[in-house]
């Protein structure tokens, strides 16, 4: 909780899953005084008056960030260059612009070029999310307990910064800082490469045979479900994180391709203890992620669930 508002006027573009999520933090939580919201979709910006999400819809990305004293990016990665040069004409001086891409490299080359001097630009990335998209799918507590990482440039405005921080801690969130580059590296392989394999093996299983496809799903408890879950997350979204943190993802999945081939190799010469022993190594692992809380669900909606789950595995 904020003692106060943080900002005047925080404009959101783009109100999908995490743009309405902020949305509804920043109004529950008096994080600022006024809310404008801005969405490319009609229907989605019908779907956020309707929901009162937003003090105000604007027509434009100008419109909705003249005035504000924070701006933050919620479109997905691939559409930032083209808000950010829609918007600037109306950004306010001295206004901190911030998004929540899930790739840092590339929001930061689409964006900064576009922002004027005596604009502060702090990029961030929440660690959050589920694998629903749209307003509808957003709530006010899908950053608490989450880790919610900035990435400032090298001459960032410290006070923007700190701002920036207060705001994403008063959502629930705990900051972490981290360069640009290590971030994308990180992210490739802890949710990057975790979401290709997922779209790989649900679309393979979907090209079986019909009669065995069939099979699949009755028996997706088996640990296809978790894929399956994985795998329904936005495909625009997904689209845009590939594209544009290629070399990352690929560096990661050629250490992933020579591992499993390890294990294929493994599995053909009847090597039990190779691949025991990695098994116990990565359940220790997921007992290092249930002990830092970052175990179950991403929805704080399902809390049950989610220690349900942590009391299963612990
Ligand atoms: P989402 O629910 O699909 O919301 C994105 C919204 O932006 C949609 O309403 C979309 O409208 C709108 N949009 C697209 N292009 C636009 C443009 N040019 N101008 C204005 N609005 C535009 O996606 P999300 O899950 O909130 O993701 C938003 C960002 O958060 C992405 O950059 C993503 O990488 C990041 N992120 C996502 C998660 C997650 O788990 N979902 C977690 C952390 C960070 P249409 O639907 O009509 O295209």
């Amino acid at each position: 909780m904020s003692d106060g508002p943080l900002f005047q006027r925080a404009a959101i573009l783009g109100i999908g899953l995490i743009g309405s999520s902020l949305a509804r933090v920043i109004r529950t939580r008096g994080l600022a005084v006024e809310i404008v919201g801005f969405d490319a979709s009609p229907e989605v910006r019908r779907r956020a008056e309707v929901l009162e999400l937003c003090d105000r819809l604007a027509d434009t990305p100008a419109d909705a960030v003249a005035g504000a004293d924070l701006v933050l990016l919620c479109v997905p990665v691939g559409a930032n260059a083209e808000v950010a040069e829609a918007m600037a004409p109306g950004l306010a001086a001295g206004a901190i612009v911030s998004d929540v891409g899930s790739v840092k490299l590339a929001v930061i080359r689409d964006v900064g070029p576009w922002l004027p001097e005596g604009v502060h630009f702090v990029p961030g990335h929440p660690i959050a999310g589920t694998e629903h998209s749209g307003p509808d799918a957003g709530f006010a507590d899908l950053f608490e307990n989450r880790y919610a990482i900035l990435t400032p440039l090298p001459g960032s405005d410290s006070q923007a910064v700190d701002k920036l921080r207060a705001l994403w801690e008063g959502a629930g969130s705990q900051v972490e800082f981290m360069d640009a580059r290590h971030h994308d590296k990180v992210l490739a392989i802890t949710s990057h490469l975790p979401h290709l394999i997922a779209y790989t093996i649900v679309g393979t299983a979907f090209d079986l045979e019909a009669s065995e496809r069939q099979e699949v799903i009755r028996y997706s408890a088996g640990g296809f479900r978790d894929f399956t879950r994985i795998a329904g997350s936005d495909p625009v979204m997904w689209r845009d994180v590939f594209l544009n943190n290629r070399e990352a993802v690929l560096e990661m999945l050629q250490r992933f391709s020579e591992d499993l081939m390890a294990l294929q190799r493994a599995i053909r010469w009847g090597e039990g203890q190779t691949l025991e022993d990695l098994f116990r190594r990565t359940r220790e692992i997921r007992r290092g992620v249930i002990e830092m809380r970052q175990a179950g669900t991403f929805d704080a909606r399902e809390p049950e669930r989610a220690k349900g789950e942590e009391k299963k595995e612990a």
